[in-house]
């Protein structure tokens, strides 16, 4: 397969057109993470209200599926809570790293499974699962602090 068939019209509307970019003054929740083998950069920010995810915004630069993954990601992060948001990060590895299928019938991951071509490729898996891994990141942290906080 020619790396060329990774991207399909999906991920490249994403990547030419990201959703959420930009950065929250104050974010309560804010992770930066890296990517060395592609050299994708990536900073999530998130307000939480209620115990939900009110805002998610990025900013990032990397290739294509790092990038369009991330603005995916965050689309469908909007409105959920911390638990389901982390369970919903869980479920995304199992499926990117080819553990489980990507779900056929289902709204949430019908452009997250354009992303499914990176599967056989370890490198483009961890391109993919960077924004993912970032925001869990950056959700332990704010729950540690609102732990030290009780
Ligand atoms: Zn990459």
């Amino acid at each position: 397969m020619a790396v060329s068939d990774l991207y399909s019209e999906i991920i490249l509307e994403h990547y030419k057109e990201p959703h959420n970019v930009g950065e929250l003054d104050c974010p309560e929740v804010f992770a930066k993470g890296y990517n060395e083998s592609c050299g994708d950069d990536i900073k999530i920010y998130a307000q939480i209200k209620n115990g939900k995810v009110e805002e998610i915004k990025f900013k990032g630069k990397g290739c294509a599926i790092s990038q369009s993954s991330a603005s995916m990601m965050t689309d469908l992060m909007y409105g959920k809570t911390i638990d389901e948001a982390k369970e919903f990060i869980k479920q995304f590895t199992k499926k990117i790293t080819g553990e489980e299928d990507f779900p056929s019938d289902s709204d949430e991951w019908f452009e997250l499974s354009a992303l499914k071509g990176v599967i056989k490729f370890p490198v483009r898996v961890k391109c993919a699962s960077l924004s993912w891994h970032t925001l869990l990141q950056g959700i332990k942290e704010f729950e540690n602090k609102n732990e030290l906080k009780q």
